[in-house]
């Protein structure tokens, strides 16, 4: 049964409304403030649940969905789900991504450091606040394997965001300004956040 090679969500592909389940991975609609799950804990994930091709759908469709905003992370309450899970993906050749991550703990975090953030259930916003400099996140993958990361400099601070996320935190509540991104140097730094959990030093000109 759990065996099969092709689930059954793509052997027969349903439909609700227009969107087309199960065949592909889907984009999935990205929540902004004001709604009530962001705010939420989300819930641990039962193991079990992975087995479920439903679940490793939606992991496909919040890694879809975070390519496309396009953001280099995203948790999964900002599609409505209300479940400890989060993928990150940097899109660079530093072995930052793609992963998803089941529910994850920080087992280290030391260090400060100030950094510029966006969120795309934020749309157009920036704010400055203090991360933590470096942190390492455990959890499991999809196929419930232990795993491990290490995060410092965006990495890490996009780790941080994440975890944000899972437990109904927005990157608002602790920045000191929101606000427009309103001067070039602001635009700039969010075409590159534009981006969940992106930061930016503020004198990384070379990132
Ligand atoms: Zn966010």
């Amino acid at each position: 049964m759990a065996s099969a090679s092709v689930p059954p969500a793509r052997q027969f592909p349903c439909f609700r409304g227009s969107a087309i389940i199960g065949l592909v991975p889907y984009i999935r609609p990205i929540i902004h403030e004001g709604n009530p799950t962001l705010r939420k804990v989300a819930k641990k994930v039962n193991l079990e649940e992975l087995k479920d091709p439903l679940f490793q759908q939606l992991i496909d469709d919040m890694f879809e969905t975070m390519y496309e905003a396009p953001g280099i992370g995203l948790a999964a309450p900002q599609i409505n789900v209300p479940k400890r899970i989060f993928v990150v993906d940097l899109q660079n050749d530093k072995e930052q991504g793609p992963y998803v991550v089941i529910n994850p703990k920080f087992t280290v975090t030391e260090g400060e450091i100030e950094s510029i953030e966006g969120c795309l259930s934020v749309p157009g916003m920036i704010g400055d606040l203090p991360r933590f400099e470096r942190v390492v996140c455990v959890g499991v993958d999809r196929h419930g394997e232990r795993i491990e990361l290490e995060g410092t400099e965006l990495f890490g601070r996009c780790l941080q965001h994440e975890m944000d996320h899972l437990n109904g935190v927005l990157y608002i509540d602790k920045a000191k300004n929101v606000r427009p991104a309103q001067t070039e140097e602001e635009k700039e730094a969010l075409a590159e956040i534009e981006v969940e959990g992106a930061a930016l030093e503020r004198n990384a000109a070379s990132a």
